[in-house]
């Protein structure tokens, strides 16, 4: 757009001066734009080195624009509402104050260009001129500030809600509704997976001996373990209730499942918890079945009594249902 303005108005007044500074412009700009797409590209997004880059942008874009207007008719160039776009772009990076402080930059930049062309500036016509777009740059810098601020709230309010919702607060495992509404999901696209449902072994007596709080960073603990080993290994774990999980992975393979499940059992039982300087530790049972087309209630009985039979073989081990 700034390349047509400028053809136009270089062929109705040429300016040799004019051309090589907007042509210097045009390559620093193509310049800045290859070095800062490729780091861009290179940069994982949300790293430091993406959001230095990212934030970089609008102050290219002030610097290319206080360039850019004079150049191509100064307060009564078409390319003036950039000044706009510029100031909305800051605003989602800085919020309020920065969109309030790139309207005080553009209202300088629009302020030097005018007071330099403009010939009669105590014409009323130059007057309001001169105010209206001051204000209008003005309106937009705290407008903008304030949408953003207002739509950055909403967005984090709106995750904060989705957390809520979706996980538990002791464990931040997903929790049992997100369970139903996965194991729902998982069942109606047929997908093939073993579910498992496990359950600390004798819990009651660590929460007699330790105290509830002790129960809790035990939870807590066991939590962690799963999380580091059931979502790298094609699965999905849910706190199912109280000191019960259920595990989804996501195989057809039994072998496979033994394998994690085996992982997680030897995981548990030879972690060291401590309450007060005292180690302890204990044990988890399994009862793990293939979906084979039930529904979801019936999976999770199967699963259940599975577990129980766990319980009544002596605790610590994995049972499987003989289909798959
Ligand atoms: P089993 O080997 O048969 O599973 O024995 P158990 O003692 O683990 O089983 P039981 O169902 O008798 O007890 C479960 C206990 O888990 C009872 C309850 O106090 C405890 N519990 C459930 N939810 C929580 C929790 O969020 N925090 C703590 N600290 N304890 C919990
Ligand atoms: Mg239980
Ligand atoms: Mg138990």
């Amino acid at each position: 757009m700034s390349i047509a303005v400028f053809t136009f108005q270089y062929v109705e007044n040429p300016d040799h001066i004019k051309l090589t500074l907007f042509v210097s412009l045009v390559v620093f700009g193509f310049i800045y734009m290859g070095v800062s797409d490729y780091y861009l590209h290179k940069s994982p997004e949300g790293s430091r080195a993406y959001t230095f880059m990212a934030k970089c942008g609008p102050f290219f874009d002030f610097i290319a624009f206080s360039a850019l207007v004079p150049l191509t008719g100064g307060i009564e160039s078409p390319l003036f509402p950039l000044a706009y776009l510029i100031i909305l772009h800051i605003a989602v990076y800085w919020r309020f104050l920065g969109g309030i402080i790139a309207a005080i930059l553009f209202i300088s930049v629009y302020s030097i260009i005018f007071f330099k062309q403009v010939s009669d500036i105590s014409s009323f016509d130059s007057i309001i001129n001169y105010f209206c777009h001051v204000l209008f740059l003005f309106l937009i810098g705290g407008l903008g500030g304030i949408i953003v601020s207002r739509e950055r709230k909403h967005y984090s309010e709106k995750n904060l809600l989705v957390e809520v919702a979706t996980r538990d607060y002791l464990t931040n495992l997903l929790n049992h509704r997100s369970f139903q509404e996965c194991l729902r999901e998982d069942l109606v696209n047929d997908l093939e997976f073993y579910l498992t449902l496990t359950d600390i072994d004798k819990f009651k007596c660590i929460n007699d001996k330790y105290g509830h709080v002790m129960g809790d960073k035990v939870l807590r603990q066991i939590g962690a373990i799963f999380t580091s080993v059931i979502p790298v290994n094609h699965g999905k774990v849910f706190q199912y209730g109280g000191e019960e999980f259920a595990i989804i992975l996501y195989t057809k393979e039994q072998f496979e499942v033994n394998r994690i499940l085996v992982q997680i059992k030897q995981s548990v039982a030879n972690h060291t918890f401590y309450c007060e300087g005292e180690p302890f530790s204990l044990t988890m049972s399994f009862g793990s079945c293939k979906q084979n087309g039930e529904s979801p209630d019936q999976l999770v009985k199967m699963a259940d009594k599975l577990l129980y039979e766990a319980k009544d073989n002596g605790r610590n081990q994995i049972v499987y249902s003989n289909v798959g």
